[in-house]
């Protein structure tokens, strides 16, 4: 059994946004069902997980039968064997890898086809037509993908919109410089990371990058960024929440009254002591992404909070409503010379030797880097850590790297992953 095919996916999409209650809810048991069955018959991690409960797929009538499947955490999908987590049906050779940016402290490597990839992107698209994108917009998304122009061979066709990437690991002088060059109508980023940006285009007087269209992802786009990247960019920032196991779980309409849930392609419980809490509770976030059949998700937490919206939103999408989301950490640290730094989860992702870390700011100008030491580990991977965060923060940083043992640590949900030497909050005093 196949993930969706691209073309019925994206014809779904569309009428997504305006369905009934009931028709929504009967798409998604439709979807959820093939996918439970897959799972149950092609990947050995959730066949053990059914039959931990006693549960058959053929159980599952209605979507709250969902809920007899154990939760898995992602410090419980970084101890599964890879094997265990992969379809059969699928040649593993043939998948892409991402990992997460490990904002946790636990990074996990997530597999999918390239059809899964485009599904996945087919989403984001829907958010950002449905919130005004045009054909003849230029799109500059500011990411973990290396600088260039995208999509070549799309391009070719002159209707489509222009688009470039900026890696965000370029010093922020030179993403303004090439934003002002560009001149781009969508930008698309990581908040913290459009929070420095925005808060040195507003130090240096800068102001001539009006994008009509600016959305940012990943972590929370607070009250203070919010005021910070509205007066930098001239434009009201719109929050897409995602991360890099589930794509797109939400995001924000022009009214800005909550976060739409990609309810008929994801199923989103919002759960506190197991339980779903009600109109206006507050609980961790589950996800069971519908169209991923080569690793699938099935009632995964990412660790996150959220609040679920009182009422649906007056701009007349259907698609059920999170109010507010919380406890997204952002990372973002100080350094010499009024300087900020947000990318450390982006940098330990590139090491799955280490099985957790910390930051720890200890001066404007040093680093001390503690490690959990996982498979595979050598003191190679330390030399290599030290090396990359000095060439990204800058040759004055001192970085240290130390193994410490997990219990160092603390416990994993109430430890931060990185103790800047104060908190920063970027835009909170505009
Ligand atoms: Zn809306």
């Amino acid at each position: 059994m196949n993930s969706p095919n691209l073309f019925s996916f994206s014809r779904s999409l569309q009428s997504g946004l305006r369905l009934k209650e009931a028709a929504l809810q009967a798409a998604r048991l439709a979807r959820l069902t093939r996918l439970v069955e897959h799972a149950y018959k092609e990947v050995s991690y959730y066949r053990g997980l059914f039959d931990s409960v006693g549960f058959k797929p053929g159980q599952l009538r209605q979507l709250s039968d969902l809920r007899v499947i154990p939760v898995t955490t992602r410090e419980r999908l970084q101890e599964i064997p890879r094997d265990e987590l992969i379809s059969r049906a699928v040649r593993s050779n043939r998948l892409h890898v991402s990992r997460t940016s490990g904002s946790t402290g636990t990074p996990v490597a997530l597999y999918r086809t390239r059809q899964e990839g485009w599904l996945r992107q087919s989403l984001t698209l829907r958010t950002f037509f449905y919130n005004g994108l045009r054909w003849n917009d230029r799109v500059v998304t500011i990411s973990r993908s290396p600088s260039g122009s995208s999509f070549r061979w799309f391009q070719k066709c002159r209707a489509s919109p222009a688009l470039w990437n900026i890696w965000f690991h370029e010093q922020p002088e030179a993403i303004i410089r090439e934003l002002q060059r560009l001149q781009p109508t969508v930008i698309y980023g990581f908040a913290s990371n459009l929070a420095i940006i925005a808060d040195l285009m507003l130090r240096g007087g800068i102001d001539d990058v009006k994008p009509r269209l600016l959305a940012t992802s990943s972590d929370l786009l607070t009250a203070g960024y919010r005021r910070l990247l509205a007066r930098a960019f001239h434009s009201e920032p719109l929050g897409l929440y995602n991360c890099t196991e589930l794509g797109d779980v939400a995001w924000e309409c022009r009214r800005r009254q909550g976060l739409h849930v990609n309810a008929d392609w994801l199923c989103v419980e919002v759960l506190r002591a197991g339980e779903p809490v009600g109109p206006g509770g507050t609980g961790e976030v589950v996800v069971t992404p519908l169209y991923r059949y080569a690793m699938p998700l099935i009632r995964y937490s990412p660790g996150d909070v959220a609040t679920v919206a009182q009422e649906p939103c007056a701009c007349g999408v259907t698609l059920p409503m999170l109010s507010q989301l919380e406890g997204r950490s952002q990372n973002v640290v100080p350094l010499p010379g009024g300087r900020y730094f947000a990318g450390f989860s982006e940098i330990m992702s590139h090491y799955p030797e280490i099985k957790r870390y910390q930051i720890v700011q200890t001066a404007l100008d040093a680093f001390t880097v503690r490690i959990v030491p996982g498979h595979e580990f050598s003191p190679q991977v330390s030399r290599s850590i030290a090396q990359v965060m000095t060439e990204r923060l800058g040759d004055r940083i001192r970085v240290e790297v130390s193994a410490v043992d997990e219990s160092d640590l603390g416990a994993r949900r109430k430890s931060a992953t990185v103790i800047p030497l104060h908190p920063v909050d970027l835009g909170s005093a505009l």
